[in-house]
This record gives C-alpha cells, sequence and structure tokens, in this order.
C-alpha cells in the first residue's frame, strides 16, 4: 500500500507496543502522517524515530487516554500539527483476567478497563467527529476483539468493555449514513507476543479452567497453536483504509 494514503493525517493510541506500534508503522509506510499516542513517551519517541528513519512522517503525543481531559487535547493537538484527521484509530486497550469475587468490592480497577477500553475511545470519535462530519469524510475505527461476541468468564471486565465498544460502532453507523464518516470496530483473534496478558490478577487466574478453554478454543480455531502477531490486525487496518469498497458498506 506503500504511498495510498499520503496526504492523510493518521491518529493511533496506544502505539507504544504491540498492534498499535505496528499499526503507526503500517499507516506511515503507507504514507500517512502519523500522530502516535501513549502515556511511555520514551518509546512513542523512539517510534517517531524509526518511522522519520524509514522516510514517513509522524509526531508523537504523551497522553493516557483515560484522563478526562486527555481525548479533546489529543485532537487539538493533532490538527494544530497535522491538519484535520481523517482516520482515527483507537487501539489503547487494557485487559483484567481474574474471577469476579476476587476483584475489590468498589470495582475501581474492574471500572478502569472501561475508561481505557469504551470511554476513551468514545470520547475521541465525540472530539473527532465534528470535524469530519463538516468536511464530508473520515474514518473511526476501534481495536476492539473477537472475544466481544465470546461468553468469557474470567475475563468479564474486558470481554464486556469490548462488548460495547463494537456496539457503540454498530450503533452509530445510522447516525453517519450520508456524511461520508465510516464507522468500524476491528475484531482481531489472539495476537502473540504483545504485553496485553499483564493485566492478570495473578498467575492462577490464567490456569482458571475457563480460561484455559478460551485459550484452546483461539488456538484450535487458528487450526493449530499459533496465534496472529501485530502486523495482522495492522494490516488489515491499512487495506480497510484504502479500500473504497469500504465506503459503500455505509452508503456513501
Ligand atoms: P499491549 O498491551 O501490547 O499494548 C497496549 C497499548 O495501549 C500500549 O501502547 C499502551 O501504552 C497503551 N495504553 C494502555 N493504557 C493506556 C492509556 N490509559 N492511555 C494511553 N495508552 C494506553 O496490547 P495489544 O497490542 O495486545 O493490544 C492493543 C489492542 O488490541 C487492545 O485494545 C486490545 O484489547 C486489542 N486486542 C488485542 C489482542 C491480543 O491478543 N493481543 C486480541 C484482540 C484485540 P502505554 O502503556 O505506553 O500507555
Amino acid at each position: 500500500f506503500a504511498g495510498k494514503l499520503k496526504g492523510k493525517v493518521v491518529v493511533v493510541t496506544g502505539a507504544s507496543a504491540g498492534i498499535g506500534r505496528a499499526t503507526g508503522k503500517a499507516f506511515a509506510a503507507a504514507g500517512a502522517s502519523v500522530a502516535v499516542i501513549a502515556r511511555r513517551e520514551a518509546d512513542i519517541n523512539t517510534l517517531v524515530s524509526e518511522i522519520k528513519a524509514s522516510g514517513g512522517h509522524a509526531i508523537a503525543i504523551a497522553a493516557d487516554v483515560s484522563q478526562k481531559d486527555s481525548p479533546k487535547r489529543i485532537i487539538e493537538t493533532v490538527e494544530k500539527e497535522l491538519g484535520p484527521i481523517d482516520i482515527l484509530i483507537s487501539n489503547a486497550g487494557i485487559s483484567r483476567i481474574g474471577p469476579l469475587v476476587e476483584e475489590p468490592e468498589d470495582l475501581d480497577v474492574w471500572w478502569k478497563v472501561y475508561e481505557v477500553n469504551v470511554r476513551a475511545p468514545v470520547a475521541l470519535i465525540r472530539a473527532a467527529l465534528p470535524g469530519m462530519v463538516k468536511r464530508g469524510s473520515g474514518i473511526l475505527m476501534t481495536v476492539s476483539s473477537e472475544v466481544a461476541s465470546m461468553q468469557l468468564p474470567v475475563m468479564t471486565a474486558y470481554a464486556s468493555s469490548k462488548a460495547a465498544i463494537s456496539k457503540f460502532h454498530e450503533s452509530i453507523v445510522p447516525e453517519l449514513a450520508g456524511t461520508g464518516v465510516l464507522s468500524f470496530a476491528v475484531n482481531p483473534g489472539m495476537v502473540g507476543g504483545t504485553e496485553l496478558g499483564k493485566g492478570a490478577i495473578n498467575q492462577d487466574a490464567m490456569e482458571h479452567p475457563a480460561q484455559q478453554a478460551f485459550l484452546n478454543h483461539i488456538k484450535s480455531s487458528a487450526g493449530n497453536n499459533t496465534v496472529g502477531t501485530s502486523d495482522l490486525p495492522a494490516d488489515f487496518m491499512v487495506a480497510l483504509a484504502v479500500d473504497e469498497r469500504s465506503k459503500k458498506l455505509h452508503g456513501k
């Protein structure tokens, strides 16, 4: 897809690691100017240096997307530094693996998953959407998960947050009809080599029969014991962004 997204401005949250890092690189390789967002400033600065060394264009914005003032600040900074946003990719996500009875009663840590996985992408979309509607074009993508449609004991905060954000993207489609703005939840299967599993409450939670059943399901549905890599969802999102047929899905 080299050069296919030249002139486009893309925002990728959660770009210091895993799928987000691969996504920032993939969009830059397709010619886009990319704003990479995460809390670990040194890591996103390194990514920007790598993109620039390959001839691409990127900026880094250090932010915790779950802070209430972050989404507006991120959108304003990107528009000031790079111009109007064409593609907004909310990828930042955290997991929580453990039985519900072991969660603290106030559930604050459980809700944190919702703040990062649901409120942050909705708030980013809320901040970016008026400009996109005014310009008559834009793509909104959030990296959800295949678990959005699964029954998943011991990952209840994570699975239900992904179901919520996937349903959100589906639900805004009719609202966006005719505006030129497209909405997609991207639902990868299991991706190895990322840091997401560190959300386990303890190792026992990973050994829980329901967690093992989930992992076995993933492995068997992949046809063998391998899992996807961060490049797969990244490449998929670039393909979605460059494919003119995507627009037909939304009646535009
Ligand atoms: P990683 O844990 O490797 O990366 C998560 C990224 O999100 C990091 O860059 C992290 O950066 C960022 N992040 C987390 N919290 C915040 C925050 N509050 N503010 C800003 N950035 C934040 O995870 P993956 O690459 O595996 O996951 C990326 C997305 O893909 C997630 O939404 C995940 O749910 C989804 N997914 C993952 C799958 C998998 O099997 N790995 C499968 C399906 C979906 P930093 O710590 O620097 O802030």
